[in-house]
């Protein structure tokens, strides 16, 4: 695994799921980590706790990444404590299912707002910290829905399109600065994300998955380190499937 000791992460939607283990695997590797979670503050108290003492080197915020307000006033914050920042992991996402003809507008705007336009501001103000040092590692945290689609996810999907049609931009945009800009797609991860899904709904996905099970969420998180790290140098503009063969 590489070392990270010295790098300032921001890792979004970091208190449950992929994130957490995003941000726990940074940890780990010797970073400090400063995660942003939307409002399930018992979620964001078990991350610290776990952590208290141990590292110092976990902070948490709570920050809508679909208001741009917010995310200013917390990269102020950011730039205040550390001045700049290695690695943003754009992770932070939601669902809001329903078929096209029956989705309100609200559910689509909300979904489009905070996968896409979230994930656009939180980047936005990444480049420019980056720029400092001339030095960034920016990953998206994507979809297969994104090419696939699926029905009653028109809002997902098209989040996750224009989040893969955001990274091939900017990655191009920044290139010169070594600034690096990739994503990953994880197939089914085994997280609350996936909740209300019925048990006939999870075994016939799971017969879809040649390797006929849903992923873990740690098992996303080293693609991540490895595209952060210093081995993916040369690798910008690409998304990095990791979904069992789906
Ligand atoms: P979870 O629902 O388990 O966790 C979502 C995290 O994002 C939480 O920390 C949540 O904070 C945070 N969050 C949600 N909305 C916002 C917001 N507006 N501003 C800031 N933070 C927010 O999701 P997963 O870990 O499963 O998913 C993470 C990412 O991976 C998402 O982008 C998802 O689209 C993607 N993905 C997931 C797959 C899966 O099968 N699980 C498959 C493919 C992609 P809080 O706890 O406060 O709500």
């Amino acid at each position: 695994m590489s070392d990270f000791t010295g790098q300032i992460a921001v890792v979004t939607g970091a208190t449950r799921g992929i994130g957490r283990a995003i941000a726990e695997s940074l940890l780990k590797a010797g970073a400090t980590v400063i995660g942003v979670y939307a409002s399930n503050e018992e979620a964001a108290q078990d991350f610290l706790e776990r952590y208290e003492g141990g590292h110092g080197r976990l902070q948490l915020h709570r920050c809508d990444v679909a208001r741009l307000d917010e995310v200013k006033e917390f990269y102020k914050m950011v730039e205040d404590r550390f001045d700049t920042i290695d690695i943003l992991v754009n992770n932070a996402g939601i669902r809001r299912d329903a078929v096209v003809a029956m989705m309100s507008p609200e559910d689509w705007n909300r979904v489009i707002e905070v996968n896409l336009t979230g994930s656009y501001h939180m980047a936005k103000h990444a480049v420019l910290l980056m720029l400092k040092k001339k030095y960034g590692r920016i990953i998206f945290i994507t979809s297969p829905m994104a090419h696939m689609g699926f029905p009653g996810q028109a809002n997902y999907a098209a989040s996750k399109a224009g989040q893969i049609g955001l990274i091939s931009s900017l990655s191009k945009e920044t290139a010169k600065r070594k600034i690096t800009v990739n994503g990953v797609s994880p197939g089914f991860i085994d997280t609350e994300f996936l909740g209300g899904l019925s048990s006939e709904q999870m075994s016939e996905y799971k017969k879809m998955i040649p390797m006929k099970r849903f992923g873990r969420p740690d098992e996303v998180a080293s693609a991540v380190l490895f595209l952060a790290g210093p081995g993916a140098s040369y690798i910008t503009g690409s998304v990095l499937e990791v979904n069992g063969g789906l």
